[in-house]
C-alpha cells in the first residue's frame, strides 16, 4: 500500500491506472478505522481493480462546540487495518492541502439534508457535500462506497452526485455491528463502560419500531413514541430524535406505507450516536 498526502500526486496515480484500463474504488473516511470501514474497503476490493481510501477529519462538517479537536486519530493502526482490507492507496491530506485558503465555495443539497441530522446539526451536510464533491473531483471516475449507518448522508451524497453529474457510482453497504447490536462507530471510544453497556438500546428501540410496523402499526406518532419510550427508559441515554420516514423522500407517510427507514440519534455522555434500520410495508 502506498500513502499519498498530496492531491496532484493522487490524481496522477489514479489517472495512470484508469488509462491502463483499471477501475477505481474509493472509500472516504475520517479515520480511527473499525470493521465498518473495513467492510467498505473489502467491497471495493472485490468490485474494483484499484482501491483508494481517504482519511481526512473534515473541519467543515463539524459545528461550533462539536468534537472536531477531540475526534479520535490513530494513523498507524489505520494503516494496518487498510493494508489488511486490501487498500492500494491511502490518501491522508493535511487540512492545509485540502483547504489552503478560506473555503468560499460550498455544496448544499436541499430537502434531503434538512430534517433529522440536518435539523440537529445545521451546517453538517453542507460540510459533508463539499468535502465529498472535492474528494470525488480529486479521485475522478470511480465507484464510491458509503455505509448505510449514515443513511441520510448516503442520500445527500447520491443526490449531489446525480444533480452535479459527477462521474461516480455511489454504493451503499450494510451497517456493521458489535455482537450486542451496537453499530460500530469511531465515536464509540467516547463511551464509559456504563454507557457502552447501555448503548445497544438504540438498536433495540429501532428494531422494536420496525417490529411494530411489521405487526401492523401504521401511525408514525405511535412508532416514534414507542422508540422514544424505550430509549428514555435508559437513564444514561438522552434522546435527540427517533423518527420513521420514507426511505427516499425523508417525508413521513401517514399512514405508514412503502419503503420506510427508522432513524435515531441519542447522546450518552460525550458521545452522540446515530443508527437506523429499514422496514417495508
Ligand atoms: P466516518 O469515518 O465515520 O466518516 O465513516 C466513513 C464511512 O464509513 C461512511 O460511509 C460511514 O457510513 C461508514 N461507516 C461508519 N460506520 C459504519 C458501520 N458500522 N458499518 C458500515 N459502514 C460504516
Amino acid at each position: 500500500m502506498k500513502s499519498v498526502a498530496i492531491i496532484a500526486e493522487l490524481r496522477a496515480v489514479l489517472d495512470h491506472q484508469r488509462a491502463a484500463g483499471r477501475s477505481v474504488g474509493f472509500v472516504p473516511t475520517m479515520g480511527y478505522l473499525h470493521d465498518g470501514h473495513a467492510s467498505l474497503m473489502r467491497a471495493a476490493r472485490s468490485d474494483t481493480d484499484v482501491v483508494v481510501a481517504s482519511i481526512f477529519v473534515n473541519p467543515l462538517q463539524f459545528g461550533a462546540g462539536e468534537d472536531l479537536d477531540a475526534y479520535p486519530r490513530d494513523l498507524d493502526r489505520d494503516t494496518e487495518l487498510a493494508v489488511a482490507a486490501g487498500v492500494d492507496l491511502l490518501f491522508t491530506p493535511a487540512v492545509e492541502e485540502m483547504y489552503p485558503r478560506p473555503v468560499l465555495t460550498t455544496v448544499s443539497v436541499a430537502q434531503v439534508s434538512e430534517g433529522l441530522e440536518g435539523a440537529s446539526r445545521p451546517t453538517h451536510f453542507a460540510g459533508v457535500a463539499t468535502v465529498v464533491a472535492k474528494l470525488f473531483s480529486i479521485v475522478g471516475p470511480c465507484r464510491a462506497y458509503f455505509g448505510a449507518k449514515d443513511f441520510q448522508q448516503v442520500a445527500v451524497v447520491r443526490r449531489m452526485t446525480e444533480d452535479l453529474s459527477l462521474p461516480v457510482a455511489v454504493v451503499a453497504c450494510p451497517t456493521r455491528r458489535e455482537p450486542d447490536g451496537l453499530a460500530m462507530s469511531s465515536r464509540n471510544v467516547y463511551l464509559t463502560p456504563e454507557e457502552r453497556a447501555a448503548a445497544p438500546v438504540v438498536y433495540t428501540a429501532l428494531r422494536s419500531g420496525a417490529a411494530a410496523i411489521a405487526a401492523g402499526e401504521r401511525d408514525p406518532a405511535a412508532v416514534r413514541e414507542l422508540m422514544a419510550q424505550i430509549i428514555q427508559a435508559e437513564p444514561l441515554a438522552q434522546l435527540d430524535y427517533a423518527e420513521v420516514v420514507d426511505a427516499d423522500s425523508f417525508t413521513v407517510p401517514e399512514p405508514l406505507a412503502g419503503n420506510l427507514r427508522l432513524l435515531a440519534a441519542v447522546r450518552f455522555g460525550r458521545a452522540r450516536l446515530i443508527d437506523n434500520v429499514g422496514v417495508t410495508v
